[in-house]
């Protein structure tokens, strides 16, 4: 039976990278997916991701069509939305994607590379041998298989597929309701664009889309990618009535024609704790990695995978595939991105516990700044700029509570980030690390008033 270096479960943004990483450093590797081949890539999605990732992942510019329409910027809506945040400088540029098309094209860059596809097949089980996962059982048809490899990654998506039947290795098992969005989205054609129509827009509404937000995203050919996503905390509402109550049912969408349509999950917390076991690594929305502000979670996905399969190129020279072999990843990974993301989860669970009223008034009178949601909104170098703390006082003195609770994130958001830098090298120290983790967002939990 062959065997490979490296056999990675789901073929998505994350495992194609990943795989494209590993086949071009000469390693074998066997990508696995429940998808047809001509249907990898199509997801329920937003469809939007930030120039900046495509260009530090070097991935230049398809010839396929997957960049469908370039965007200009982001436009963010107060609740009452008459306040209009623009960001339109190069961090908010971006492409609105075919989905299908852009992960057909990093499907052939990492077939091209090397990579096999195994398509049409579903993970079953992972092979445990002497405590550590040597392959997988997959099933084509009814045909069941075994795979056998060195390493094997999670690449599988929300529902962590590896990762739940692995327990024993330590993994989170269940992502908690208060951290995940549901969505539902549809891809409409209109009969007129907006006259603007460069602009993503994204409308904050506590009460239409409680824990979450709006999506209204222009394409090309008079289409709109527009959804909504709530947290899935309580007696959460269906999103896709949202929708039809309050999306659908703005003038633009006016005898409008619906081409696509659907619901799904969005991990939007700071990434698992723990990112490998021995054999086994965790990448994407597997291992939660996606901003927890506004869950674009295709570029940090691609970056998961090159990283994941950077520290398999070192294990196979080193041959240690063990936990403290592969680790080199997760301490990578949570030191360079991971520490964002973690401040972002704080950030939102400020926005959460913010209401309606409160975010009106904040974007109106500069108590929330521009500079503040926008980096928010993007996330990668994310610091709200506390120099002006006296000016902000002045405007908030109507406004305390928000005031405060803006001060505690910023804190917080300060203190998490510099732990996150802390991410111990070995697993050795990932147990204390852990505890003071999950003691900052508990702190961050119970002090910012509102829920979660
Ligand atoms: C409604 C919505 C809107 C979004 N909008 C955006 C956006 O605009 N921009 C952005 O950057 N991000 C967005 N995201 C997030 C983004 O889609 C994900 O973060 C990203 O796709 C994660 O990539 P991934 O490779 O980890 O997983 P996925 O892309 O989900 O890929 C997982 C793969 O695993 C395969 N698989 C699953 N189970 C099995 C199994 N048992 N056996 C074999 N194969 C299996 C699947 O078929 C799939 O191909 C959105 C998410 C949602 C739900």
């Amino acid at each position: 039976m062959e065997k490979y270096d490296t056999i990675i479960v789901g073929a998505g943004t994350g495992g194609t990278m990943a795989a494209q990483t590993l086949a071009k450093g000469g390693a074998s590797v066997l990508l696995v997916d429940i998808k047809s081949k001509p249907s990898i890539g199509d997801k329920v999605c937003g469809d939007v991701v930030g120039e900046h990732h495509v260009t530090e992942l070097k991935l230049g510019r398809p010839d396929n069509g997957a960049f469908e329409y370039n965007v200009k910027g982001i436009r963010i809506y107060s609740p009452d939305e008459e306040t209009v945040f623009t960001a339109a400088d190069k961090e908010f540029m971006g492409f609105m994607l075919d989905r299908t098309l852009f992960g057909q094209w990093l499907l052939g860059k990492a077939l091209d590379a090397g990579a096999e596809l195994m398509d049409s097949t579903m993970f079953m089980d992972p092979i445990i041998e002497n405590g550590a996962v040597a392959g997988i059982i997959a099933k084509r048809g009814t045909e069941k298989i075994e795979l056998r490899s060195k390493v094997v990654i999670d690449a599988s998506g929300f529902h962590g597929v590896i990762r739940k039947k692995l327990p024993q290795m330590g993994f989170e098992q269940n992502i908690a309701n208060e951290d995940v969005e549901l969505c539902y989205r549809e891809i409409r054609k209109v009969k007129k664009m907006p006259e603007d129509s460069s602009y993503c827009e994204i409308y904050l509404n506590q009460e239409k889309t409680p824990g979450g937000y709006t999506w209204i995203f222009p394409t090309s050919e008079n289409r709109i990618n527009a959804g909504l996503g709530v947290f899935m905390e309580g007696n959460f509402p269906s999103p896709k009535d949202l929708f039809f109550k309050h999306v659908a049912s703005r003038p633009l969408f006016e005898d409008s024609e619906t081409i696509k349509l659907g619901g799904g999950f969005d991990p939007t917390r700071r990434p698992l704790d723990q990112l490998v076991g021995d054999g086994i690594m965790l990448i994407g929305d597997a291992a939660s990695l996606v901003n927890p502000i506004h869950g674009g979670g295709i570029g940090p996905s691609m970056k998961s995978g090159v990283f994941a399969g950077e520290a398999i190129l070192d294990s196979l020279n080193t041959n240690d595939f063990s936990k403290a072999g592969l680790w080199s990843y997760a301490h990578h990974f949570m030191t360079n991105y991971g520490l964002k993301q973690a401040s972002l989860d704080i950030f939102r669970r400020f926005l959460i516990a913010t209401d309606n009223t409160d975010i009106d008034y904040g974007m109106k009178y500069g108590l929330l700044k521009e500079d503040d949601l926008m980096a928010a909104g993007y996330g990668e170098e994310f610091e709200i700029n506390i120099t002006d703390v006296a000016s902000r006082v002045f405007r908030g003195i109507q406004r305390m509570g928000l005031l405060n609770n803006l001060r505690l994130t910023v804190s917080l958001m300060k203190q998490i980030k510099s732990h996150y830098l802390d991410y111990p090298d070995t697993p050795e120290g990932f147990d204390s690390w852990r505890n003071k983790t999950v003691s900052i967002v508990d702190e961050a939990r119970s002090k910012l008033q509102g829920k979660p």
